[in-house]
């Protein structure tokens, strides 16, 4: 039995338990131990009157985290002892013998105050810190939730099959981590950022419905709750559309929030499309749990501005936009809106030159549209109310405006709006707000290697509408592409593919990949499209991110055992490392030192 399982049922019953000690109460003659495994803790209880005193006297000696066995009889704790917040509360074990499997050295930190201690030395001494209870939760979760999408992916006739992970370069805008081959000196695998291209061959072979819950490889730069391995669900079918996809997925978060939470989420889930989400909420990823729609106010500015700044914005190219933010009218003072004040210091370090604001005093119709602010004066009456009635501003709000180019507004009023809808509170944690964001663009335009990347990766296609504008007008072209989106993070994303190998030459044409690379790098796939590939499409969800959301976690590595630090460095094994000059020499790999560079 586990100590965590032991109830008011076994009173009367003679047990063994075998678990970690995690606290001691010496009380001279009488000794209680919380006595803790993967289930919970038991309190145990020694008596000196009922034990042989050299057996009990040993007992002293007992310290935390010992690995202890104990037999004993169940029995109710004695009245006015009963513990309600425990489910092990209300009874206790009465030992009769004991044996000590394994002492322990004194930890470098007590478990239950690991939030004393700096996630460094966690990371370090990871399965001291796994046998707390928080983290024992969260893996269980984390094993619940792939037995549940397990199920739910046989229910549906998907088949698990893996792909390997020794493989060459699967684009999806990373770096590769690279392995280098002994048997064929200087040359390496990648480590795949994502099964993707097996899995599309996967559907030229038939097999229909692929799904893997895999590891992925990405040597990218840190950035928050980024890992460089990470785990996906990966899945893809054969002759579908965006709108299986879509069922296939909502079903999916449907059934793991039923069983893990017990809550009903509702379906259809919205979709918005890129441009959408890019004008009201800055990013492709929007969090909906809240409102601050982002507004357009360049049209509204244009009819009656004698404001320099906005003017000159406007005659660039620029836009003005902004977003009311409610009841904030009061809570940032003339002082803290001044451009040295903290909004637009916050709006600055984004990478605006600054903001705007206006108070929302009187109502509607009152002078000046209600709007009160230092640049007031600047505009006639019409454009402050059209400004209010865009922003939906309410009496006692703030609207906050920045005038730049399209890209700058867009991602710097969308991060405050997130800064501010969580500094102020105004986000509601156990909403859950999923969103479908589709009708991406193909391609971006990458300013510093001057040519269009690919959005997603470069087997997404694009809309058969506009397949004709792959050579005159690229950036126009739409993507049958789509993430889902939860609460302000992208879950998952996926898109359907090209199978013609003429339409996947053109694209990879049109994002600068000559034909000789091609070849040389996606042989395999060309080939593969040409021999009857049938239309196939796909997706892959996050699992990291979704445990996080699912449990609450601040932090990525919370939900993952044994996680790396922000800088792809693993503590507890203290890697990357060194290697034996004789395993370099067996590569034939020499490493130079930086100065000899
Ligand atoms: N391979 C893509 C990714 O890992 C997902 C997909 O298109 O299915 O992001």
């Amino acid at each position: 039995m586990y100590c965590g399982q032991v109830r008011r049922e076994h009173v009367g019953q003679t047990i063994i338990l075998k678990g970690w000690v995690r606290h001691r109460r010496d009380h001279g003659g009488l000794i209680f131990i919380d006595l803790i495994d993967r289930e919970g803790l038991c309190q145990v209880v020694l008596n000196l009157e009922t034990m042989d005193r050299e057996h009990f006297e040993q007992a002293h000696a007992l310290r935390d985290e010992y690995v202890l066995a104990i037999e004993g009889v169940v029995r109710p704790r004695p009245e006015g002892t009963v513990n309600p917040n425990l489910p092990t509360g209300e009874i206790e074990v009465a030992t009769t013998r004991w044996e000590v499997l394994n002492p322990s050295e004194i930890t470098p930190f007590k478990l239950d105050e690991h939030q004393k201690v700096s996630e460094e030395i966690r990371l370090r001494y990871r399965y001291l810190d796994l046998r707390r209870p928080e983290m024992q939760r969260n893996l269980m979760v984390r094993s619940n939730f792939c037995r549940v999408v397990r199920n739910y992916m046989y229910d549906r006739g998907f088949i698990e099959t893996e792909t390997p992970m020794l493989t060459r370069s699967t684009p999806e805008g990373a770096r590769d981590f690279l392995v280098p081959s002994r048997l064929h000196k200087g040359t390496f695998y990648a480590l795949p950022q994502s099964p993707q291209l097996f899995k599309q061959l996967l559907m030229v072979s038939g097999h229909d419905r692929y799904f893997q819950i895999v590891k992925c490889f990405r040597d990218e730069d840190l950035r928050a709750n980024r890992q460089p391995e990470f785990t996906q669900i990966d899945i893809e079918m054969s002759f579908i559309t965006p709108e299986d996809i879509y069922e296939l997925i909502e079903g999916l978060l449907v059934r793991v929030y039923k069983e893990l939470k017990g809550i009903d989420v509702p379906t259809p889930m919205p979709r918005m499309s890129y441009d959408d989400a890019m004008l009201k909420y800055g990013k492709d990823a929007p969090d909906l749990r809240y409102g601050m729609e982002i507004a357009d106010l360049t049209e509204a500015f244009k009819a009656g501005s004698e404001f320099k700044v906005f003017n000159a914005v406007i005659e660039k190219g620029g836009v003005i936009r902004g977003f009311a933010i409610p009841g904030a009218g009061g809570k940032f003072s003339n002082t803290q809106l001044k451009p040295e004040g903290e909004l637009n210091q916050a709006a600055q370090k984004m990478g605006a030159r600054g903001i705007a604001w206006f108070r929302v005093k009187g109502g509607a119709s009152a002078e000046g549209a209600g709007l009160e602010s230092n640049i007031a004066k600047f505009f006639k009456p019409e454009v402050l109310s059209a400004v209010r009635s865009k922003t939906g501003a309410k009496e006692g709000d703030l609207i906050i405006i920045v005038a730049d180019v399209e890209l700058v507004a867009a991602d710097v009023l969308g991060r405050l709006r997130e800064k501010l809808a969580a500094d102020l509170n105004l986000i509601d944690k156990d909403k859950l707000a999923f969103t479908w964001v589709v009708d991406f663009p193909l391609v971006e335009w990458n300013p510093k290697e001057k040519r269009w990347d690919s959005k997603h990766h470069p087997f997404t296609a694009p809309r058969y509408e506009d397949v004709h504008l792959l050579e005159s007008d690229i950036g126009k072209v739409k993507a049958q592409a789509y993430d889902i989106v939860l609460n302000g993070q992208e879950i998952g994303g996926g898109s359907i593919r090209i199978h013609r190998r003429d339409i996947q030459e053109r694209v990879f044409h049109a994002i600068g990949i000559s034909q000789e690379e091609a070849e040389r790098k996606f042989r395999f796939l060309l080939e593969g499209l040409s021999f009857g590939a049938p239309p196939h499409g796909g997706i892959a969800m996050g699992v990291d991110r979704m445990m996080m959301i699912l449990l609450g976690e601040e932090s990525i590595r919370g939900v993952i055992a044994f996680p790396k630090t922000q800088n792809g460095a693993c503590l507890l094994t203290d890697s990357p490392a060194q290697v034996d000059a004789a395993q370099l020499e067996e590569l034939g790999i020499k490493i130079v030192a930086e100065e000899e560079k």
